[in-house]
């Protein structure tokens, strides 16, 4: 189930995730947790950035903190896994039309960059992710990522996607017995999302 709202992170100061890399390390000093929540969404301008109401910016950051948090718990177990996969969401492609040059293959289901643009999202991550031993996918939906586990049998997987597809796809991999890793969206919608592909990096 996605937001039901939308936004747009992409233009905040790359220090914000570090930010929320320090606070991530503080959760369960909960009081803190919330003060400093509301100290980034200030010192970040989110609300004047994005237009966001005070609840749904807080919402988006506690996910955000919530996913780190994960992240930081699990990395000791996802670093041990040796077969891993990417997944990323379709609509961070830079084109949604005919000039993505991508092919779909429904029975993975995934689509194949065919790398036609450089500066796209999808082709800097594929390349990166392929040269580090990753299989990638490319998903139309996270519906999909049942079905490519059930194939595979991926023992550590890092997927980008929208917070609450996230916290959703985190209680399947838990079920499944995969380790995960999880970058978030900072810009979510239908088409031309966008994720931070230098904490993607540094994560793979
Ligand atoms: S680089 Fe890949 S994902 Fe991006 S527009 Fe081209 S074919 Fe599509």
């Amino acid at each position: 189930m996605p937001y039901k709202f939308t936004f747009d992170l992409s233009k905040i100061s790359r220090f914000f995730f570090k930010e929320i890399t320090k606070v991530s390390y503080q959760k369960g000093m909960h009081k803190k947790v919330g003060r400093a929540v509301h100290e980034i969404i200030r010192k970040f301008k989110i609300q004047e950035a994005t237009g966001l109401n005070l609840s749904d910016a807080v919402l988006l950051l506690e996910d955000f903190i919530e996913i780190q948090a994960k992240n930081l718990l699990e990395r000791e177990r996802f670093m041990q896994t040796r077969k891993r996969a990417v997944f990323l969401p379709h609509c961070s492609r830079k084109y949604m039309d005919g000039r993505c040059k991508a092919t779909f293959n429904p029975d993975i289901p995934s689509y194949i960059c065919a790398h036609c643009s450089p500066n796209c999202l999808i082709n800097r991550t594929v390349s990166f992710a392929e040269e580090k031993g990753y299989d990638v996918y490319i998903l139309p939906g996270g519906s999909c990522i049942q079905k490519i586990l059930k194939a595979k049998h991926y023992e550590g997987v890092v997927a980008v996607a929208c917070g609450e597809e996230i916290k959703l796809g985190g209680r399947m991999l838990k079920s499944m017995g995969t380790s995960g890793q999880a970058i978030p969206l900072v810009k979510n919608g239908c088409a031309n999302t966008s994720f931070s592909i230098e904490t993607l990096f540094s994560i793979l």
